[in-house]
Parts: C-alpha cells; sequence; structure tokens
C-alpha cells in the first residue's frame, strides 16, 4: 500500500470510529431514562429524548422544529430562568403536564460546551419525583397523625390524672376520719383489712401525682437556656443528700458542660439517675461516677453505678411509663422515674440507653445536643 493510500485507510478508520462515538452518544441521550432536551445555540428545540417524547408529544409527537417549543411552553420559561454565565445551572420544582396526566418534576437547565469550552446550546433533564413526594407527602400527613395522637393521649392522661386527685384526696381524708372513729374498736382482721385499703389509697396518690410530673415535662416545660451541667448535678445531689448519708453513697464526677437546657429539668434527669443509682445498690455501699463526652454535635453524659445491675434484654423496657422490675416490697416505686428522664432528653433533642451488667453495674447514657448543633429552641 502506498503511503497515501495508507494515510487515506487511518482516516477512514477514524471516521468510522468517530462516527461510532457520536452514535453511542446519540443513543445515551435518546434513551436516557429521564426526559431530556437540548436546545441550539438559537434557543431551538434540536433534540428530545425517547421518554421526552413519550411523556410529552406522545406518539405523534413532532420532536424538533421552529413549533415545537409552542406546545412546551413550560421548556421556553426554564430555559429563560437561566443566568448568564457559561457554568450557570438552574434546578427548580415544576408540576407538568404530560401525556399520562400532571407529573412533578425537578427541572434541571445547564449550558452544554463543547471540549474547547464553546457555547453549543442546553441541556435540559427532568427527574420525575411525583410518586417521592406523594410518599413524603404520606409521611407527613402520618407523622402529623401521629403526632396528634401523642397530643390526645397526653391530655387524656393529663385529665385523667388531674381529675382523679379529687376523689383520692377524699378517699384518704375519709379513710382517716374512719380509723379515728372506729378504729379503737376493729378487729385483727378488720385492722388488715383497712390497712390493705389504706395503703392502695396512698399509692394510688403517689402514681397519680408521678403522671401529672410525666404529663409536665412538656406542659410545664421551661425556657431552653446556656446552663452549666455541673450546677444541674449539684442541685440534684442536694436533693438527694439524705439517702446519700443514709446509705454512704460518694458521687464522683468529672468536668461537666456548658448545654443548652432546661435547668430544673436537667436536674431533675440527674436526680432520677443518682436516685436509681443509690437505690438499686447492691451490698457495698454506692459508688456512683458522672462523665460527659463530646463527639459528632452531642454532649454524651454517663452515670455509673455499682448496683444490682439489668437483667440482659430488660434495658429498653425500663424507660417505658409503670414498668418495673421488681416488686414494690424490694424496692419502692412508681415505674415513671424512667420515663421522665426519656421524656427531658427527647424534648431536649437526646436520647437515653442503658448498658448493664447484672451483679456488677449499670451505665446509663444520655445525649445532648452540643449548643451551637441544631438543638431545639
Ligand atoms: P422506679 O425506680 O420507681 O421503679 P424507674 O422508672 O426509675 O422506676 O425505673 C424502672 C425500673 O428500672 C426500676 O423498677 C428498676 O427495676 C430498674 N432500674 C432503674 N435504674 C436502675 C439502676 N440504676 N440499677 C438497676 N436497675 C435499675
Amino acid at each position: 500500500m502506498t503511503e497515501s493510500a495508507e494515510g487515506l485507510e487511518q482516516l477512514r478508520v477514524k471516521n468510522r470510529e468517530l462516527a461510532e462515538d457520536i452514535q453511542r452518544y446519540l443513543t445515551v441521550f435518546h434513551r436516557h431514562p429521564h426526559p431530556t432536551f437540548y436546545l441550539d445555540c438559537q434557543g431551538e428545540l434540536a433534540g428530545m429524548s425517547e421518554q421526552a417524547v413519550h411523556d410529552f408529544l406522545g406518539d405523534s409527537g413532532q420532536a424538533q422544529g421552529p413549533h415545537a417549543l409552542d406546545r412546551l411552553g413550560w421548556l421556553r420559561e426554564a430555559v429563560e430562568s437561566l443566568p448568564q454565565g457559561s457554568d450557570a445551572t438552574m434546578r427548580r420544582e415544576q408540576r407538568l403536564m404530560t401525556t399520562s396526566g400532571p407529573r412533578t418534576f425537578v427541572v434541571a437547565v445547564s449550558r452544554a460546551v463543547d471540549v474547547s469550552g464553546q457555547p453549543m446550546g442546553l441541556v435540559v433533564a427532568l427527574t420525575d419525583v411525583t410518586d417521592l413526594r406523594a410518599a413524603e407527602d404520606e409521611a407527613e400527613r402520618a407523622n402529623r397523625r401521629l403526632e396528634q395522637s401523642n397530643q390526645d393521649m397526653r391530655d387524656f392522661t393529663y385529665a385523667a390524672s388531674h381529675d382523679l386527685q379529687e376523689p383520692i384526696r377524699k378517699i384518704i381524708s375519709f379513710l382517716e376520719l374512719l380509723k379515728r372513729e372506729i378504729g379503737p374498736d376493729m378487729g385483727e382482721e378488720a385492722r388488715s383489712y383497712f390497712h390493705y385499703v389504706e395503703d392502695a389509697a396512698h399509692r394510688m396518690r403517689q402514681l397519680v401525682h408521678a403522671l401529672l410530673d410525666l404529663c409536665r415535662v412538656e406542659s410545664r416545660g421551661g425556657r431552653m437556656a446556656m446552663v452549666d451541667s455541673t450546677v444541674a448535678l449539684e442541685q440534684a445531689l442536694a436533693s438527694l443528700e439524705m439517702l446519700m448519708e443514709e446509705t454512704d453513697a460518694v458521687v464522683s464526677h468529672g468536668d461537666l458542660p456548658m448545654v443548652k437546657a432546661d435547668l430544673t429539668q436537667l436536674s431533675m434527669v440527674f436526680a432520677n439517675l443518682l436516685g436509681n443509682a443509690i437505690k438499686y445498690r447492691g451490698d457495698e455501699p454506692p459508688r456512683i461516677d458522672v462523665e460527659a463526652e463530646s463527639a459528632n454535635g452531642e454532649w454524651t453524659f454517663c452515670v455509673t453505678d455499682n448496683g444490682i445491675g439489668i437483667p440482659e434484654g430488660q434495658e429498653e423496657v425500663v424507660f417505658d411509663v409503670f414498668r418495673r422490675l421488681h416488686g414494690r416490697g424490694e424496692y419502692p416505686g412508681t415505674g415513671i422515674g424512667l420515663a421522665i428522664v426519656r421524656r427531658i432528653v427527647v424534648r431536649h433533642g437526646g436520647r437515653v440507653w442503658v448498658e448493664s451488667t447484672p451483679g456488677e453495674g449499670s451505665k446509663f447514657y444520655f445525649s445532648l445536643p452540643e449548643a451551637d448543633a441544631d438543638g431545639p429552641e
């Protein structure tokens, strides 16, 4: 083969490869699953992917030409709203009429430039987000329904426990009168029955007060402000002074941070956790340590005790209302303290959990968002 014939053959091969490349890219454009449009430098519609033709023109669709844009007014509008500048892009969400009805799309417009940076026109790509938005709307509606039913439940609990106070107060005061009146004449058996009734009435009052405390976490929650968590801990310790003396309890703590919180509620959290750490002590005097660590935009507090621990598998239920792992004869209580802790922590945008080894002790953790992180107002 002569040199020029060889050169010609190479050129032919190159041309064929180029044509194949163009064909490949055109196929990618036309078969793209998202409706895609191409407009030339004059702003005329120069190409539509198969999906775009199917969605916007139907079978009889005239995909190109000077009048094609007349039927796609939104496309002209989207293109005209693109800011100047070679790398300008525009994205917006729009409800568009397709051949199968109205659908919601994210419309993205960007300038197409060739390898040397010369403008070639505009590309408009659509992403159908109708189903996604419908699912989001449904999730939001479900959330609102759930929030409403939670609120109804809270209102009901508050109203019921509030209204129960009066009859309970009456029962207790008439029991006292009755005891004064006929107490001395009561036989052994009647006296023990009377004692059961009295005990039940007092317990009822205790439970109702505990429920009211739980309801008040939201209804009487104070404003969040920057507070020193050491102060919250000290307030809790002051309220437990007698119990600590009686049990020889020692509480130590590391550096505790400033956090955005309702100080009264934060000290309630500490009081409940420390109170439990002392109440559920083992044979040794209680040794309790409070630490805080910062990671991933939140503070994690940990209250470690050397108490009886929590049996495996019960670590979550202890935070449920009225859930107790021990009889009242063993340890007094209402089973609401940890539910209050959880509600307060959740109100502050945090979480609470426990890790425990039965017979060795427990670690109660709770997290609070760091002050500059997005916490609740
Ligand atoms: P209460 O102490 O009034 O029973 P809580 O809601 O404070 O109610 O606690 C729920 C249950 O969790 C308790 O009954 C107890 O069984 C268990 N518990 C809580 N704190 C501890 C702890 N530090 N160590 C072992 N068990 C605990």
